[in-house]
């Protein structure tokens, strides 16, 4: 379970003014959940789901997952804490084009210091990509590119998956096809995604909805 409370995020830089970006955050989200993240441009959403991954400092208030609060973590707890415990999918794909598709994918496993190839050809087949280790970033889709993402996030195994916008670059047939396969994910092995997304049809896939705007919840549904 992850449980936020009191939730602060200020961005202070020496030439642009203070940005308040998430103001008083509270929410909890249980273990398994598929939780869509929505809100206007500039509302905290990559914010918020930045500060869940250990991925940025938190100003003030706390995020405690499964009962350590990751407020109060040390670089190197923040550290096994992104490289053990959550998967990370991003718009832009964040793969490494010089490296093949099972060298990408081989990069999470790296960070928990395993090397295990019928691993990765197990994640390639899970996200439908079977037979495409060899290729490189640039010889595939969009959807494809993504696909590979998840199955670098899923390798770990982590407990929790942050995903921002992975669709927000792909067409609606390919945006339906890694929807479906996050739902999977989520339902086959219980990993808890939390998801920002633009998309329409988030009522038919999630279980929880949030709405964020200027960086507080202003409503949200289950
Ligand atoms: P969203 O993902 O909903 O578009 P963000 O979480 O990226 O919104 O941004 C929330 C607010 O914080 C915005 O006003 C944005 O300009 C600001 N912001 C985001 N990242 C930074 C940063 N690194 N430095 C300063 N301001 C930032
Ligand atoms: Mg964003």
């Amino acid at each position: 379970m992850i449980c936020i409370s009191k939730l602060d995020k200020v961005y202070k830089s020496k030439k642009r003014k203070t940005c308040k970006a998430l103001d008083d955050v509270n929410l909890i989200l249980p273990d398994g959940g598929l939780v869509f993240v929505l809100g206007k441009s500039g509302s905290g959403k990559s914010t918020l789901l930045n500060l869940i991954g250990g991925l940025d400092n938190i100003t003030s208030g706390s995020i405690i997952v499964d009962g350590n609060d990751i407020s109060s973590f040390k670089e190197n707890e923040y550290c096994n804490y992104r490289n053990n415990h959550i998967g990370f999918i991003f718009q832009d794909y964040h793969l490494i084009d010089e490296l093949t598709v099972y060298e990408n994918i081989c990069l999470s496993l790296n960070l928990k210091k395993q090397d295990d190839k019928e691993k990765v050809l197990l994640a390639l087949e899970k996200v439908d990509l079977k037979g495409y280790e060899n290729r490189f970033p640039l010889e595939l889709s969009g959807g494809e590119r993504q696909r590979v993402a998840i199955a670098r996030a899923l390798i770990k195994e982590p407990e929790v998956i942050i995903a921002d916008e992975p669709t927000g670059a792909l067409d609606s047939a390919m945006e339906k096809r890694v929807m479906d396969l996050l739902k999977e994910v989520n339902r086959e092995l219980g990993t808890t995604i939390v998801q920002v997304t633009h998309s329409q049809t988030v009522a038919e896939y999630g279980n929880r909805i949030i709405y964020l705007k200027d960086g507080n919840i202003i409503w949200s549904c289950f």
